[in-house]
């Protein structure tokens, strides 16, 4: 059992906020104890109106407070809050006490490297774990600058959000900081691989651990030419230097988000340095991703929301600029393709889903549920409409509006009314009917051709109304050629006439925010017109439309089979979840039924015959063969002997191992060889994988005990173990665990904490059931009030894509 903690509630930080007013914090970690904890001693010094507060602070074991000057027991730490008499005026507080190295990626995270042993950690205090690291007043809006020291293991590096400096051996001083909020302060250390540069006069640097040294040599231009064109620009664009000094990029073990945006120091998940051949989609997701951490330096960092509920702002604007800014100057113009096959449908299904919300105003009353509004809302919705705001009022007040709120609000906090109130110095117009409409409202329009009528009808969810305008460029195919028709939609019905047979697209370029199914005509005609379809933004908005529409069980999976198996020659099937082969693979295959997961493989094979060898998509059409192949001699085969122009590494080959455990054609010695021959990080999230994917009851019994936390690893790979459990193929064989899932549930989610918490309850859903009884047990877990709320909104989104599956099964039967 973790300690339960309290969560902040939002009145309790208005009421410290006016109470408080933090100078500064000094943070002493020693690092180079032991293995399991380390010693923190904070000196807070702070004034104060006067009277009753409480810091924040979650040990291991307190050595000693002092506030004031006078001791404080320890004793009266209640679930992570010491309580403060504070006097009016200068107060200060010291804390010694011993914290704990966690491994599920928040706190001061640590962790080993199989590969050679050696330790690594970095600190998420993101969104409540800065209590774990030091103690403090946890909250965004009460900002103070830090100064740290560190002693680490003379072998290590230290970085922090201040420059840092090595004194003597083993002995690091950071620099004071500007101010910041509890949440972005971080520190990483280790035997870490560092590489140096400098743009503009601002000190640029890179880290992985040790064993992605050559990975990250080889990455490092690439990384750092996106970082300076991406600084070039923010500067262009928002015209304030970034202050936060050096600018490091430290790529991390087991890090549970995409990356961290801390000032002066973010932090990525390290599979971002490839180890193994990628395809471009990989690599638009890596510069998107340094592009967005990079506008949170801006927004966000230098002017932060003053509550979680604002935080969507944050996300919104990062996902909207950092795009914009990747796709305008750096060599992946076609990043905007990208996010509309990354993020619509994430966005789209959140928006319809049981758990949706108003992008604005979400409500989060405490920290812990605001966690879970980092949805394709706040993202996907979010910077949508951030987008679709620039294009009404002129990139011109746009952007003037956000330098305004920058200056005006500098190293303090700011709301979304305070923003608002910017755009309209800059002078944007009709904000409020805007917001209301778009920003405080829930839910998506459907939007339907009515051919015979000539006419789009435009209909907001029933249970949140709104009237909402919409102007994109449709996109009508007369005679195989498809034209941009400019489109507003400003009542329920606006006249729309099309020719007869011809392909429809409401929407396909995402300018606006609706759900816009193909009909019968255009999913016909798309058979044709997809394989020959040239431009790749107008293809990501065919492949979202009928992606929804299966969602929806508006398209029959047959129809959808017949485009996958149609435009796979001509597609990049990128398979990191961003485009379309892990969708097709757990949802047409599975819904097609039949032979579908056969005329899949064929359609690969023929790809990868007629590619250019050392092509990329060559490299993509033999993932795709790979992970739809039944047959062990062919997978074999590939083992020894890959095609011209592609190199067996280490992605591949544990591909091929995964769908052949999957199959049960290898076993546990020759998985364990594979491991030994090459005992990196990656390797041992893959062996878990395909160890869980093997078709027999101790795999699944192996991967059970990972679940409940009987054996307990670290978050990729209870995330590997979750998706080898239900496999396709399996039913019998899983079919227990349906119920064990509910069962097992509680006791599941109580030993964890924030992000995993969460996370472990989609990890081990029974994706692979789509029986109603798996359904009904879904959505009484859902109701269940014992369980953390959490938890049911992640089994409430679970249980809608199941009802979904459902739907389609019950409307499109198969034999
Ligand atoms: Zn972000």
């Amino acid at each position: 059992m973790t300690t339960t903690y309290q969560s902040l509630q939002r009145a309790e930080a208005l009421a410290r906020f006016d109470l408080l007013d933090v100078e500064e914090y000094d943070v002493s970690l020693d690092l180079a104890t032991d293995e399991s904890t380390f010693r923190s001693v904070t000196r807070i010094r702070f004034r104060s109106a006067g009277g009753p507060t409480w810091v924040d602070l979650k040990p291991v074991a307190v050595h000693e407070i002092r506030f004031n000057g006078e001791p404080v027991d320890a004793e009266l730490l209640d679930r992570g809050r010491l309580p403060l008499e504070t006097v009016a005026g200068d107060n200060e507080l010291l804390v010694d006490a011993t914290m704990p190295f966690r491994n599920d990626g928040e706190g001061l995270h640590r962790s080993v490297d199989p590969a050679d042993g050696r330790h690594y950690v970095y600190g998420m205090s993101f969104m409540d774990a800065a209590p774990t690291i030091f103690a403090c007043f946890d909250q965004p809006d009460l900002k103070a600058p830090y100064t740290f020291h560190v002693r680490a293991p003379e072998d290590w590096v230290v970085f922090g959000n201040g420059r840092a400096t090595s004194t003597d051996a083993g002995t690091w001083e950071l620099e004071r900081t500007q101010p910041l909020s509890t949440y972005f302060v971080t520190i990483v250390a280790g035997p870490y691989h560092v590489l140096r540069d400098e743009h503009d006069g601002i000190e640029l640097s890179l880290s992985a651990r040790a064993s992605l040294a050559a990975d990250l040599d080889a990455d490092a231009d690439e990384l750092f030419t996106i970082t300076k064109q991406c600084f070039d620009e923010y500067h262009r664009l928002f015209g304030i230097r970034y202050p936060f000094g050096g600018y490091h990029q430290a790529f991390v073990p087991e890090f549970n988000a995409g990356a961290m945006e801390n000032p002066g120091c973010v932090t990525f998940r390290d599979p971002l340095i490839f180890s193994s051949r990628v395809t471009r989609g990989m690599r638009i997701q890596r510069a998107t991703t340094v592009a967005h951490e990079m506008a949170h330096q801006w927004f966000g960092n230098i002017v932060t929301p003053k509550w979680w509920d604002d935080l969507w702002l944050n996300e919104s604007f990062a996902e909207y600029m950092g795009v914009r800014v990747t796709a305008d100057v750096t060599e992946y113009a076609d990043a905007w393709t990208d996010n509309a096959y990354a993020r619509r449908l994430w966005g789209l299904t959140a928006d319809q889903g049981p758990s949706t919300h108003p992008v604005a105003g979400n409500g989060a009353e405490d920290a812990v549920s605001a966690l879970q509004d980092f949805d394709g809302i706040s993202y996907a919705k979010g910077s949508t409409i951030l987008k679709q705001l620039a294009a009404a009022m002129g990139d011109e007040v746009f952007l003037a509006g956000v330098v305004d709120h920058l200056t005006r609000h500098r190293f303090g906090n700011a709301t979304m009314h305070d923003l608002f109130e910017s755009w309209e110095r800059a002078g944007a117009e009709g904000l409020d009917t805007f917001a209301a409409n778009w920003l405080r409202t829930a839910g998506a329009d459907t939007l339907v051709l009515d051919r015979d009528a000539a006419v789009v009808r435009r209909t907001p969810p029933a249970d949140h109304p709104a009237d909402r305008s919409h102007t994109f460029r449709a996109a009508v195919a007369v005679d195989g050629t498809w034209e941009d028709r400019p489109t507003t939609l400003a009542a329920a019905e606006t006249p729309f006439e099309v020719p007869e047979g011809a392909a429809v697209l409401l929407d396909p370029y995402t300018e606006s925010w609706s759900v816009s199914h193909p009909d019968p005509v255009t999913v016909a005609a798309l058979k044709t017109l997809l394989p020959a379809m040239e431009d790749d933004l107008l293809r990501s908005g065919a492949w979202n439309a009928v992606r929804e529409a299966l969602h929806d069980a508006a398209v029959d999976p047959a129809d959808v089979l017949d485009l996958v198996e149609a435009s796979l020659p001509v597609e990049d099937p990128e398979d990191s979840g961003r485009r379309t082969l892990t969708w097709v693979l757990s949802w047409v295959v599975p819904l097609a039924g039949g032979d579908a997961l056969s005329r899949v493989h064929a359609a690969a094979l023929a790809k990868l015959a007629g590619t250019e060898p050392g092509s990329e998509q060559q490299l993509a059409a033999l993932r795709v063969a790979i992970s739809s192949s039944s047959d062990a001699a062919q997978l074999r085969g590939w083992l020894d002997t890959t095609p011209p122009g592609i190199d067996l590494d280490l992605d591949l080959r544990w591909r091929v191992l995964v769908r052949l455990a999957t199959l049960g054609a290898v076993d546990r010695d020759e998985l364990q060889a594979a491991y030994d021959a090459e005992p990196t990080g990656r390797s041992r999230i893959e062996h878990t994988r395909a160890i869980a994917s093997l078709p027999d009851a101790e795999a699944k019994a192996w991967a059970w005990d990972r679940f409940t936390g009987k054996v307990d690893v670290p978050n990729y790979e209870l995330q590997a173990a979750g998706a080898g459990l239900w496999r396709g193929g399996q039913e019998e064989l899983t079919a227990p665990y349906v119920e064990r899932y509910f069962a097992d549930l509680p006791a599941a989610v109580s030993g964890r904490s924030g992000w995993l918490q969460a996370d472990v309850v989609a990890f081990f859903f029974p994706h692979g059931s789509t029986s109603p009884e798996t359904l009904e047990l879904a959505q009484a877990a859902a109701a269940d009030e014992t369980l953390p709320r959490a938890v049911r909104r992640r089994i409430a989104d679970e249980a809608d894509l199941l009802a979904r599956r459902i739907a389609v099964r019950a409307a499109y039967p198969r034999p």
